[in-house]
């Protein structure tokens, strides 16, 4: 069993704060912090360039993609780390076009992320070869499927309502009508169980601010499936995927495997810092996790509908059905959330008109979920939203 108390312990969370919002920026774990200084001060001050090898900077970005391979069930030397989570959307959707190039369509759905769906249509607009970026309903995905569709670009859990779709079923119907997937799992990383092996996804991508706790802006990671990692065309093919960066060749030449989807010089301070917070990981199962979210966000729930009877679950009512967070809508969704957080329960707004929570044992209890739901009734309650202080916004919500 996984020890909570334990891993509670390895992050640094303000006291008497209630952190429900860890789906959208995870908190610091105490390692970053002496790990990024060692790195700073022994590495990059002291070693200086000499640090590429004789600390393995080089090596930095593999090691962490293996680490992350565990955690979505991936084999190891198939998970590739760097950029940010938008150019690997624009990585893996262009590679799996490339497997399909008789076909037209490019199938995402209504839920999905908009820089998901901004890099898909901008992507396809530049291949100039008429294709379809085609939207449907979250719920209208499986039948949506047909041999007119090259790629299924979808995103396992909804970033608003934490609905979650069937990874499995539809890789397979995908595959069964001749189509290449692409999952992103920037809800589903560190959140749910992801058994990308299992479930024979073709390519996955995901970030590691969210559930994996790396810190604001921290590296993107994206998987390839053996069977396609020493055939995919990286499309951004910098010279960091090349098969031998340091012989300057004129000419590209992939890597071996899923590290051609590398582009430039990895980012030292923030993988390191990432590393740090996988260290978390060690020793945690992801069953557990996903168990003990369950247990959270059900509590939440019970908590929350018996307490504020106005506001109104948005997310699924089946756990299994939804990732790791729970919504609720209100029309004054975002003054709610400015109050809470003044009370310091911290979640977030989505527009136009939810309130949503993020559920991670690695750091939360029973007792804080009970706790934030008490502190929701009183803002409801006592109408403590209703101040003008809450009505403008800000540019992060
Ligand atoms: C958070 C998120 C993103 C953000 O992409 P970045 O390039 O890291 O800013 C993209 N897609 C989905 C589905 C997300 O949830």
């Amino acid at each position: 069993m996984t020890d909570f108390a334990a891993t509670r312990a390895l992050f640094y969370l303000p006291p008497g704060m209630i952190y429900l919002d860890g789906n959208s920026l995870g908190p610091l774990p105490v390692a970053a912090d002496s790990r990024v200084r060692e790195v700073l001060t022994r590495e990059w001050g002291g070693e200086l360039i000499k640090a590429w090898n004789t600390a393995d900077w080089i090596g930095l970005p593999a090691r962490v993609g293996m680490r992350i391979a565990r955690l979505v069930g991936a084999p190891a030397g198939s998970v590739a780390t760097g950029d940010t989570l938008s150019i690997k959307v624009f990585q893996a959707l262009s590679a799996a076009l490339t497997l399909r190039p008789d076909r037209r369509v490019v199938l995402s759905d209504t839920g999905n992320f908009p820089s998901d769906l901004y890099i898909a249509d901008g992507l396809l607009k530049a291949l100039r070869r008429g294709l379809e970026l085609r939207l449907v309903a979250p719920e209208n995905v499986a039948d949506a499927i047909d041999d007119s569709v090259a790629v299924t670009l979808i995103t396992e859990v909804d970033y608003r309502t934490g609905r979650r779709h069937d990874m499995a079923a539809l890789t397979a119907k995908a595959h069964a009508a001749g189509a290449v997937t692409v999952w992103d799992l920037a809800h589903s990383a560190g959140a749910v169980l992801v058994d990308l092996t299992a479930a024979d996804a073709d390519f996955a991508v995901g970030c590691t601010y969210k559930y994996l706790n790396g810190g604001p802006g921290a590296p993107a990671f994206i998987y390839v499936a053996p069977r396609f990692a020493d055939s995919a065309q990286p499309i951004l093919a910098g010279w960091m995927g090349h098969a031998a960066p340091f012989a300057f060749d004129l000419d590209y030449r992939p890597r071996a495997g899923v590290e051609r989807m590398r582009v430039g010089t990895p980012p030292v301070l923030a993988l390191a810092v990432l590393d740090a917070a996988l260290d978390v990981w060690d020793g945690v199962d992801m069953a557990d996790v996903r168990a003990a979210s369950i247990a959270l966000s059900e509590r939440f729930i019970v908590e929350v509908e018996a307490r504020c009877p106005d506001l109104a679950l948005a997310s699924p009512r089946d756990p299994h059905a939804r990732g790791s967070q729970v919504s609720f809508r209100h029309p004054h969704s975002y003054a709610i959330m400015q109050a809470l957080i003044a009370s310091h329960v911290i979640g977030d707004f989505r527009a136009p008109d939810l309130i949503r929570f993020g559920f991670t044992p690695l750091y939360l209890s029973e007792d804080d979920v009970v706790a934030a739901a008490r502190v929701l009734e009183r803002v409801m309650r006592e109408r403590l939203w209703d101040d003008p202080a809450y009505a403008t916004r800000s540019a992060v919500t």
